[in-house]
């Protein structure tokens, strides 16, 4: 069978070009990710894609998918792996969920209860980062960011205006605004840009509309992680 490879043992097809997250994806199948949307370029950097190949470990986002190759997704210790991931970016940031309006919409709270996380399991970093108010529809909250660039990458890519990016290295990477200030009113944003409407969590909200779908009804109270986050493109 030409341009087929198996994840956990079954027979996936593909076409020339797509990664294994492409081909997954168009079948139906979860592999847990953050830092992925479709439409957009991967990026490979929240690593909870990372897959077993062949018996090596590689990103289902990045790696080309190629005929007969032997995927191993969703296993307990990949899962473990994952979940020790989100528990770090959780301890990373400053994430208190019952405040914030991004819970029950947020996709690193739902990766948290699709792995069972019941806490965080490292000492908390609690680290000092800026909030930037200053846009009059949208809002910026760095205590919640995960550094997954989505936005960056939307901003570049799908509304060309280069709004966002990452500076800094390791443990002092942090988002920073492309203004002379470095103020989000500064730019021009809009509430209706992609880049404003990406956020997988609570960082990049849209001011006047927090609670406007009450909490029980929201995307992840409705569906699981693994049932809302298959197939769905950028729009
Ligand atoms: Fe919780 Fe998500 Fe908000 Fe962080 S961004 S506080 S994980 S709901
Ligand atoms: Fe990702 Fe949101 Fe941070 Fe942008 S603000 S890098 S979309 S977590």
């Amino acid at each position: 069978m030409n341009n087929t490879l198996f994840i956990d043992g079954q027979a996936v097809p593909f076409e020339a070009g797509q990664t294994i997250m492409d081909a997954a994806l168009a079948a139906g199948i979860y592999i847990p990710h953050l830092c992925h949307k479709p439409g957009l370029t991967p990026h490979g950097s929240c690593k909870l894609c990372t897959v077993e190949v062949d018996g090596r470990s590689a990103s289902a986002c990045t790696l080309p998918a190629s005929n007969g190759m032997q995927v191993a997704n969703n296993t307990a210790a990949l899962n473990e792996v994952r979940k020790t991931l989100t528990q770090m970016l959780f301890v990373e940031g400053n994430h208190l969920c019952p405040t914030c309006s991004k819970t029950g919409d947020c996709t690193l709270q739902a990766l948290g209860y699709h792995f069972g996380m019941l806490d965080g399991h490292f000492p908390p970093f609690y680290p000092r980062r800026e909030v930037d108010a200053s846009h009059p529809t949208v809002m910026l909250d760095r205590d919640r960011c995960i550094l997954c660039e989505l936005c960056v990458r939307a901003s570049r890519e799908v509304d060309g205006k280069n709004v966002f990016a990452i500076s800094g290295r390791g443990a002092q990477s942090h988002l920073i605004v492309n203004t002379a200030s470095g103020k989000l009113g500064d730019s021009d944003l809009q509430a209706e840009d992609l880049a404003a409407r990406i956020c997988p969590v609570g960082a990049i909200l849209s001011k006047g509309h927090g609670y406007e779908v009450p909490i029980g009804l929201r995307t992840f109270d409705r569906h699981s992680v693994a049932e809302s986050d298959v197939a769905t493109p950028i729009t």
